[in-house]
Formats: C-alpha cells, structure tokens, sequence
C-alpha cells in the first residue's frame, strides 16, 4: 500500500509569507522579486508559475525536489529573517498560494503565486522609504533595489513605492514599513495624499541633486566627478 499525503481543497487560497530582493527589468518596464536563497537566480513576476530550479523537466512542486515557490505560515517568522544582514534589504511580501501546494510544518511549497503586498523595510540610513533604487547588483536582465529615502536617492536609478506598485501590476500594493518619520503607512489605490507626498519628496530630492551637480558643472575648473 502506497502512503499518501492527505489532499486539501480550500475555498480560498492560503495565505502565506516570505521575503524577497524587489527587482526591475533592465528597460525598467516590468517590476518583480527575486528569493533569497534557492530560487535567487530566476526572478519572478507578481503573478507567476514556478519552475524547477535545477531544470528538471518536472512541474514545481515535485514530492522528491525541493523545487517550488516557498512560504512560511506565520508573518513574524519571515521578518525574522529580515534580522539577517545579508537579507536586510529585502522586503517582506504577503502571497496568495494558488495551484498545486506541499504543507509542510512551517508553510507551504507551491505551483504558483500572486503577491498580494510588499512591505518595505526603512532606508539604510533609518528613514522611511519613498523608493526603490538601484542596490548596485542584480541578475541578468534585472536590477536589484534596495529601499531608499528621498534624501539618499541621489542620482541613483530609482522609481517610487507606487510606480513599483503599477509596473508590478496584478493588484499588487505597495507599502513602507518602519521607519524615522511621517508618513508611510499604506499608499492608497489611485494618487491619495501620502502617495503624492511621498512622490513630490522624491521628486524634490533628485532636483536638488541634479541642479547641485550642474552648479558644479557651471563652475570654472570644477572637478568632473
Ligand atoms: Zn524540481
Ligand atoms: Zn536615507
């Protein structure tokens, strides 16, 4: 007699949770993630299928792979990898597991996902993120971002938690989590007050440095840098 798994058909998908590097398609027209260990290679897209890691010619989850989209069931255990430095610029997603899943004791391993909200940690410097710029490493055809205030963006290649939010698309929201003060909080579906508060903030800190590096291009005998 062969042993099963028992089989669980829910009304609606379960919810899981886990942390991913945001990224940006080298044309900067489509925004996705990508894992932080097994699975970092490939970057996905808000809505996708998952594939095998190791190429084999079997549908994720296979029962004797580890392949798969992975989630945990509680939300404190995936920002508790947060704590780690190597995944400290991460962002913590919230996912709906649709398709075929494996349960296993701290969440799931799935066929396919739609991620439904993105938290964004605080910018290295400690305040709160209004963008996602350039992280200076990536994946071929995609840019890795890193949480960023208005005053650290510079001339960085960056979009806002919005844009972000709309090139992702598929519903998928946006938000800023923690972080030195005010504002945050949810971006609103549409241009809500904090939304464009957040844009006009950045807006106003890449004209200041792009009007600073002109002046010193103005300048007689001034350092090309
Ligand atoms: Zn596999
Ligand atoms: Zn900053």
């Amino acid at each position: 007699m062969r042993w099963r798994l028992p089989e669980e058909r829910p009304a609606e998908p379960p919810t899981g949770f886990k942390i991913a590097h945001p990224m940006l398609s080298q044309d900067g027209s489509r925004a996705g993630f990508t894992g932080v260990s097994l699975g970092g290679a490939l970057p996905y897209g808000v809505l996708d299928e998952a594939h095998c890691v190791y190429g084999l010619r079997h549908r994720a989850p296979h029962r004797r792979c580890d392949c798969g989209f992975h989630c945990v069931h509680d939300r404190t255990a995936a920002e508790a990898m947060l704590c780690t430095a190597e995944h400290r610029t991460a962002v913590l997603l919230e996912v709906a597991v649709l398709g075929a899943y494996i349960r296993f004791e701290l969440g799931f391993r799935y066929a396919r996902q739609r991620v439904r909200t993105a938290t964004v940690g605080p910018c290295s410097c400690g305040s709160v993120a209004v963008a996602l710029a350039d992280a200076g490493w990536g994946r071929p055809g995609w840019r890795a971002l890193a949480a960023s205030c208005a005053g650290c963006v510079r001339g960085r290649p960056s979009v806002s938690l919005a844009t972000f939010a709309r090139l992702g698309g598929e519903g998928l929201r946006v938000r800023a989590g923690g972080g030195a003060a005010p504002s945050g909080g949810d971006l609103p579906e549409g241009l809500g007050v904090s939304e464009l508060t957040a844009e006009a903030a950045l807006l106003q800190a890449r004209l200041d440095w792009f009007q600073t590096q002109l002046a010193r291009l103005g300048q007689p005998g001034a350092d090309q840098g």
